[in-house]
């Protein structure tokens, strides 16, 4: 059967132009990079090369990359390598973040508040769009840190990062944001921004997962997250995962060059695909923001749906799709992302992720349009509550 794959944010397929760079670098190019001879000096240059394209993607400064094993690791190491250092040296212990986060930083934030850091968790309008205003109203005498997502990975939005960055800026405030989602599929300058630290992941745009980086702004101080050798200027200890940094490396070259192409290809696909569902489905809605969001992403709430039943649904005639995030499938409780919109229960449980990517189609996005609207209305002639609004009108 045709395999149609929409969920390209949860995770991608690695190019074979990247694999092909990584493949020597498991076999004869085997060495490790702290080694003096050839092979180590060899595995070195081309784990700089990687970090060069890496900085590159992001406006940074070579310098600025360390590689950690992908965006969870990054965000990690973000908050908890400043959280301890700033409460040690300036008593401050006062972090700001958004109520959409990855749980990545959720998570780690719930870890800090138990360890006494207090954590202020920023609410977001309809379109799931922080407030301006409202960060300016949080910043404390103790606020060392604004860790706030660049792309939502559920809804797509797109946070005014430029505007956090000068808030944080004008007010002595580190930055760091969650750009896993951003990286690729939007034009990134962390000068520009005002960013300080900045997450991401490999998987997430065509290359090998377990890898990624966490960008550290040059004279930020970050206390090392793994201890043991010199790597990583003994920030980040460990052999590095050397054909992975490479495919990284260059994943975030092809990345680049593309960007522009990637991102009109993207956003016409999610067009067609958003209206085709939205022109011939009742009872539906389209979550995140109108224009501001990443190309790729058509997130829908069905009413009279379960979303579960809706993925093995598509699943059965051959589309992978997702409920939200890839970490809350598997689990009834409602994403924390369209609860934080201000959407009741009715609509959280029939949700939909559909992201598209490099390697979608146009055929595949006819086929999802021709297969959804039936496997929908089969769905709700089950819900009794659907047949008490529609019975009347059949
Ligand atoms: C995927 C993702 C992560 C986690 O990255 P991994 O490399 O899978 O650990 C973190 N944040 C966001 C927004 C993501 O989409």
């Amino acid at each position: 059967m045709k395999r149609i794959y929409l969920d390209y944010s949860a995770t991608t397929p690695v190019k074979k132009e990247i694999l092909e760079e990584m493949l020597p670098y498991f076999t004869e190019k085997f060495g490790n990079p702290s080694s003096i001879h050839k092979f180590g000096r060899d595995a070195k240059a081309k784990v700089n090369e990687a970090r060069e394209k890496v900085a590159k993607l992001i406006g940074a400064n070579v310098n600025e990359i360390y590689f950690t094993a992908g965006g969870t690791e990054s965000d990690n190491w973000a908050l908890k390598a400043t959280a301890y250092d700033m409460r040690n040296r300036n008593k401050k212990n006062h972090i700001i973040t958004s109520k959409i986060e990855h749980h990545a930083i959720l998570h780690t934030c719930e870890v800090l508040e138990k360890d006494g850091f207090e954590v202020t968790y920023l609410d977001v309008d309809k379109y799931g769009s922080i407030n301006l205003e409202d960060l300016k109203n949080s910043i404390k005498e103790n606020t060392f840190m604004i860790s706030i997502m660049f792309v939502n990975n559920e809804i797509g939005t797109i946070q005014p990062v430029k505007e956090i960055g000068k808030i944080a800026k004008e007010n002595g405030i580190l930055f760091h944001t969650d750009a896993v989602q951003a990286v690729g599929n939007v034009h990134i300058d962390v000068n520009d921004l005002n960013i300080d630290m900045l997450s991401m992941s490999s998987h997430k745009i065509y290359g090998p997962k377990g890898v990624g980086a966490l960008f550290v702004r040059k004279g930020t101080r970050i206390t090392p997250f793994i201890h043991g050798g010199a790597q990583e200027k003994q920030r980040r200890a460990g052999t590095e995962n050397v054909p992975s940094i490479i495919g990284f490396g260059k994943a975030a070259e092809i990345a680049l060059e593309n960007l522009d192409m990637h991102i009109d290809k993207l956003t016409y696909l999610r067009e067609k695909l958003k209206d085709g569902i939205m022109n011939n489905v009742s009872h539906v809605i389209y979550n995140g923001h109108p224009e501001k969001r990443h190309p790729g992403n058509v997130n829908l709430c069905f009413q009279f749906i379960e979303g579960e039943a809706m993925l093995l649904s598509l699943d059965i005639v051959g589309v992978a799709a997702s409920s939200g995030s890839a970490c809350t499938s598997g689990s009834l409780d409602p994403s924390h992302v369209l609860m934080a919109l201000g959407l009741g229960h009715e609509y959280t449980n029939g949700s939909l992720r559909l992201t598209v990517g490099d390697f979608t189609t146009e055929e595949d996005i006819d086929y999802v349009l021709e297969k959804m609207p039936v496997i929908i209305d089969r769905l709700r002639q089950m819900s009794p509550l659907y047949e008490q609004i529609e019975g009347g009108n059949n």
